[in-house]
């Protein structure tokens, strides 16, 4: 493998307000540089026009050892700064961000399809948002502290962490690994995947200007089965976090177990949204429609299985076919846009595959799963599905793709009983006219996240999310989310010392 430094983050318009970062193709960043690799590389496809924006690394597994080395370096450097140091390393790295924000919403629409208003709002907003508050809770953390038995407890950063992230919403994916890291001073090693590279390779360029020494943060771009296969047998780190599929998830947790190193996976959902027989139908069925086709509904906490009491099931089928076909479908960098392609054919072949299956095991596909009007683009009408059996497929499995299946419930206990009958546990809604009955049954839904009627809640970047049952371990965001990379230790006889709290640590 031939590899070449090269530069990047050059302005290419220096002077004006609209400096753009050049991300080098073919090109890896590690020890705080990008490195162009020999060979072909990947393309990159914009899945609205299925054209090639770029050219990538497609990274072998003889680059793992200098990664490594790299984040072992970063580590030892970085585990060192002082907290309020790395907080402020974390504003600095929002506000880079912010001020790039225009460019990397277009590189996340073209790159996954979003539809530009809403990158800007999931893919930087919030990371930005994610940046900060993680730099907030920081300064607050008990990094230093006595307990009640007079012993110092400690936080420590854990060390090198492996972080291997999906496309669906890559940049926040991406912060809401990198920002707990680098705040609990650990060196992060970022294989994103294969089909979402370019915003990886921008967050690197943002680190770099943003002053994250080099090693800190390492972006590899190549194939999972490959590349992330090689580093996560190369034993070269001390956490795993993964946000992906359940199969990928189950492999990296059984490979983190042996080695005794910990695992955080952030895998699949099918979470219901259970309307109670008191809600307000309408706005309960819309509004769920709407949350669950964000991103084409390729959403790990899409609410899929809409729970509606049974003498209600049509009327609810057809309220969510009138919003599924109300979407204004196309080009994601229009501003009017409201629904973009999937992200790849594959991922489009998966849903008609799920819808020709529902329909051949008895349920009724009431409208969707149109991709014949486009002869370019992955683009697909939304599916709103009813009738289906509780044990059929389209009820168990995650679909990742906009569809949303309407079930009938008789009585409360059936209602929450099926809201409950999934593999998964990742979040779940709950919509009642009656707050302190909304309250008691979010209550009995074992999820991570339950939202009551739809509330969108300014806390959202400081709320742990994460999976009950096969969803996941661990939580990511919030203090939650720092803890998973932090090591506790205990120092018995620990001398009083002033200010012992982490602030000059
Ligand atoms: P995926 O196939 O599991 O891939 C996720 C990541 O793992 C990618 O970077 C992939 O690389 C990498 N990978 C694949 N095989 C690997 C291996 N053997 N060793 C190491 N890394 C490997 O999932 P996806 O198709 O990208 O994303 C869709 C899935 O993610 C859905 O099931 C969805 O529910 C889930 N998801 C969950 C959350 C959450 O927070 N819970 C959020 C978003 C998505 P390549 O891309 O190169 O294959
Ligand atoms: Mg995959």
């Amino acid at each position: 493998m031939v590899v070449r430094a090269c530069s990047a983050g050059a302005p290419m318009s220096a002077g004006t307000a609209t400096t753009q970062l050049v991300i080098p193709e073919r090109a890896v960043f590690y020890g705080g540089r990008f490195y162009e690799l020999d060979g072909p590389g990947t393309a990159v496809v914009n899945p609205a026009n299925e054209r090639e924006i770029a050219r990538v690394a497609d990274a072998s597994p003889e680059i793992v050892d200098a990664v490594v080395t790299s984040a072992r370096a970063g580590f030892e450097l970085w585990s060192r700064v002082p907290v309020a140091e790395r907080a402020e390393a974390l504003d600095r790295l929002a506000a880079t961000m912010e001020r790039h924000g225009d460019q990397l919403a277009r590189i996340a629409t073209s790159e996954v399809g979003t539809p530009i208003r809403d990158s800007r709002a999931g893919q930087v907003n919030l990371p930005v948002r994610v940046l900060r508050s993680t730099a907030d809770i920081t300064r607050d953390y008990p990094w230093d502290v006595r307990d009640a038995a007079g012993s110092s407890i400690v936080r420590e950063p854990a060390g090198v962490v492996l972080a291997i992230t999906p496309w669906n919403f890559p940049v926040h994916q991406i912060i809401t690994k990198v920002a707990p890291a680098l705040a609990a001073g650990c060196s992060v090693i970022l294989k994103p995947a294969e089909i979402t590279p370019l915003t990886a390779l921008f967050i690197a360029a943002l680190c770099d200007e943003a002053g994250i020494p080099p090693g800190v943060v390492n972006v590899v771009t190549g194939r999972g089965s490959v590349l992330g296969e090689a580093f996560l047998q190369s034993g070269g780190y001390d956490v795993v976090s993964f946000t992906g599929s359940l199969p990928v998830g189950r492999h990296i947790g059984a490979v983190a177990g042996n080695d005794i190193v910990r695992a955080t996976l952030e895998l699949g959902g099918k979470s219901p949204a259970l309307v109670l027989p008191d809600a307000d139908l309408k706005t309960a069925v819309a509004t769920t429609v709407r949350n669950c086709f964000v991103n084409a509904g390729q959403k790990c906490n899409a609410p899929t299985r809409l729970l509606v009491p049974r003498e209600r099931a049509d009327e609810a089928a057809d309220i969510a076919a009138a919003v599924a076909d109300s979407y204004e479908i196309g080009d994601p960098m229009d501003e009017k846009t409201t629904m973009g392609p999937m992200v790849s054919n594959a991922q489009r072949d998966i849903v008609t595959d799920f819808l020709t299956d529902a329909a051949a095991a008895g349920a009724r596909v009431v409208t969707g799963g149109d991709r014949s009007r486009w002869d370019r683009g992955y683009f697909i009408t939304p599916a709103i599905v009813t009738d289906a059996e509780r044990d059929s497929r389209i009820a168990v499995e995650e679909v990742f793709g906009p569809v949303l299946t309407v079930f009938g419930y008789d009585g409360e206990a059936d209602g929450i009983r099926l809201a409950n009958d999934t593999q998964f546990g990742l979040s779940a809604e709950v919509w009642s006219g009656d707050p302190a009955r909304a309250a008691a049954t979010a209550r009995l839904i074992r999820a991570g996240q339950v939202r009551i009627n739809g509330v969108r809640t300014p806390h959202l970047p400081v709320s742990p999310f994460g999976g009950y049952k096969r969803s996941g371990l661990g939580r990511e965001l919030g203090e939650f989310g720092l803890d998973e990379f932090v090591e506790v230790k205990a120092v018995l006889g620990d001398p009083v010392v002033e200010a012992a709290n982490g602030q000059d640590r």
